[in-house]
This record gives structure tokens, C-alpha cells and sequence, in this order.
């Protein structure tokens, strides 16, 4: 298979609520800022990427059901492809001229027969992405919390995969699982790398992490050894605030919760298209 110089995130994480949308948000958002042409695909019928990004699925206009199900010559990708709408914060206007995205409702459950039936899910989205992979310096792919035929075709359509865990008992259960479902297919998939782990909504108590924060983040650094445990994402309202008024921390005056998104985006330049 062809490879392009696009280099394609996907956040995996086999339980709701771990970050999945998050980190692909604000990564997104981060590269944005820096000039980078940023793809995002929602791959999760319950759609928060899209609402997250502000972006309307009009009735007539394809999604990414259609981009999986249907071929170039039926569905052309550029069609699918919205803009990310500008947002007006306070008096100014947060530009997101850089951030495209292939929408997703909750239609895109659909998407999982299809795939099912193609006996090679794991390379759909990949195959299907490939024509206009090097118009964008990034693509990240948000999948669903499930061990569904569409999570498996988003991480086939992977380079890097970032696991976001909270940093709770449940997160280093879905730490476990995740790792699981990468190391089953990772055989079949030797371009895809796992970048990392991001320990999510860290709790601390003035300068200390709680008992909880701690002892979950050196469960995790024990099971994927601390090569890939990457800064951890504070618990935040800023975040939220961030999430629901359509920007991000540092748009709201608080860059230093991003640098764990920092981090990120530092790890993934050297992967960019030599323009980036
Ligand atoms: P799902 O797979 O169920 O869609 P997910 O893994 O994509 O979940 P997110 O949607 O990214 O998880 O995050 C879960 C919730 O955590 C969201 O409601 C979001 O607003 C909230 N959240 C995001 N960042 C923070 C933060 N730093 N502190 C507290 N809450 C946060």
C-alpha cells in the first residue's frame, strides 16, 4: 500500500469518557495554530468531535457513512470535507481557517455492516483517505469507545496512536483493553506506532496529586514503561469551559494546562510533510 507523507493520529481508548475527543480536539486545534493544515474524521456515531468543532451536518451533504461506504467515484472525499466555522470570543474572533473536518451522526453506526462484510476493515478508511491525505499536514481520527469494525478501520488508518486513559482505576482497565486491541492487529498494521499515553483528567490537591491520580499514573507507566507516558491532561473546568465555548485553554488565558498538548505536537512534527 501506498504511503503518503500525511501523517494520520488516531486517540484509541476502549471506554466512554477516557479523552478520546479531547486530545484529538485540542491537538487539532494546537497544530492549527502553528499554520498546520489539520484534518480531523469523526469515526464515533455519537459524534462529540463534530458538535465539539461546531460543525452542522447538513441533510444533503455526505459524512463519513458515505465516505466508508461508497467509493471516490460515488462520494468524492472533497465533498464530505466542512470547514470548521471561526468563533467569536469576547470581542475577538478565533480563526480556524487551518481546521477541516468529515462530519459523523449517529447514521455512521450503519457504517459497521458494511464494514463487517468487506473482510478488510482495517484498511478502508486508510485506502479511502489516501487522495487527498497530502492536502493536510495532519489527519487525526477520533473512533468509537468500542471494539467495533469501526474502531478497527480507524486504527488501520493510523501512523501514531495516542492512548488518553483517566487516571483512575477505570482508565488503567481501559489502558489494558486498548493495548489488547493494538497489540492484536498492530501485525497486520507495521506502519502504526504507539506514540503514547496521556493519563486524563489528573486530580491534584494543591501541589500534590491525589492518592487515586498517583497510584493510577504508575500503573500505567508500569505497563507500558515510562517511554510512553506522556505529561498528564489536569482535571480543569477550563477545559470544559474550553470544550463548550468552542476554543481552547489557551484562548481562555490558560496555555499552561495545554502542555501536555504541547507535548504532543512536538513529538508529531518531525513525522510532518517537510512544509510543516
Ligand atoms: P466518548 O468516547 O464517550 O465520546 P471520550 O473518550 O471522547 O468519550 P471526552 O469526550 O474527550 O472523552 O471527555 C469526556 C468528558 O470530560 C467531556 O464531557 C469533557 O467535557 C470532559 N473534560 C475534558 N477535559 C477535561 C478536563 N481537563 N477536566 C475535566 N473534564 C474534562
Amino acid at each position: 500500500m501506498q504511503q503518503s507523507h500525511t501523517t494520520t493520529v488516531v486517540t484509541l481508548g476502549l471506554a466512554g469518557g477516557q479523552g478520546k475527543s479531547t486530545v484529538a480536539l485540542m491537538l487539532g486545534r494546537y497544530l492549527g495554530r502553528l499554520g498546520i493544515p489539520v484534518l480531523f474524521v469523526d469515526a464515533d456515531p455519537q459524534s462529540s468531535l463534530t458538535s465539539f468543532l461546531g460543525v452542522k451536518v447538513q441533510p444533503n451533504t455526505p459524512t463519513l457513512l458515505e465516505v466508508i461506504t461508497t467509493t471516490e467515484e460515488k462520494t468524492p472525499l472533497i465533498n464530505a470535507i466542512a470547514p470548521v466555522p471561526d468563533v467569536q470570543l469576547d470581542n475577538r474572533t478565533i480563526n480556524n481557517t487551518n481546521l477541516f473536518l468529515i462530519p459523523s451522526d449517529d447514521g455512521l453506526e450503519n457504517a459497521n455492516y458494511k464494514l463487517a462484510s468487506s473482510g478488510i476493515s482495517l484498511f478502508i478508511l486508510r485506502n479511502r483517505l489516501q487522495p487527498i491525505a497530502n492536502n493536510f499536514g495532519v489527519i487525526i481520527v477520533d473512533p468509537p469507545p468500542e471494539r467495533s469494525h469501526l474502531a478497527q478501520t480507524s486504527l488501520g488508518a493510523g501512523d501514531k496512536w495516542i492512548i488518553p486513559a483517566e487516571a483512575n482505576v477505570k482508565g488503567v482497565q481501559s489502558l489494558v483493553r486498548t493495548l489488547e486491541l493494538v497489540k492484536e492487529f498492530q501485525p497486520a498494521l507495521p506502519y502504526g506506532e504507539l506514540m503514547g499515553v496521556v493519563p486524563f483528567r489528573a486530580k491534584w490537591t494543591g501541589v500534590n496529586p491525589t492518592k487515586a491520580t498517583k497510584s493510577s499514573i504508575s500503573a500505567m507507566g508500569e505497563i507500558v514503561g515510562l517511554d510512553l507516558m506522556l505529561p498528564h491532561i489536569l482535571e480543569s473546568d477550563v477545559y470544559k469551559n474550553a470544550i463548550n465555548q468552542r476554543v481552547s485553554p489557551t484562548d481562555l488565558g490558560q496555555p499552561g494546562l495545554e502542555y501536555p498538548i504541547s507535548v504532543l505536537a512536538q513529538k508529531l512534527k518531525p513525522t510532518l510533510p517537510e512544509q510543516y
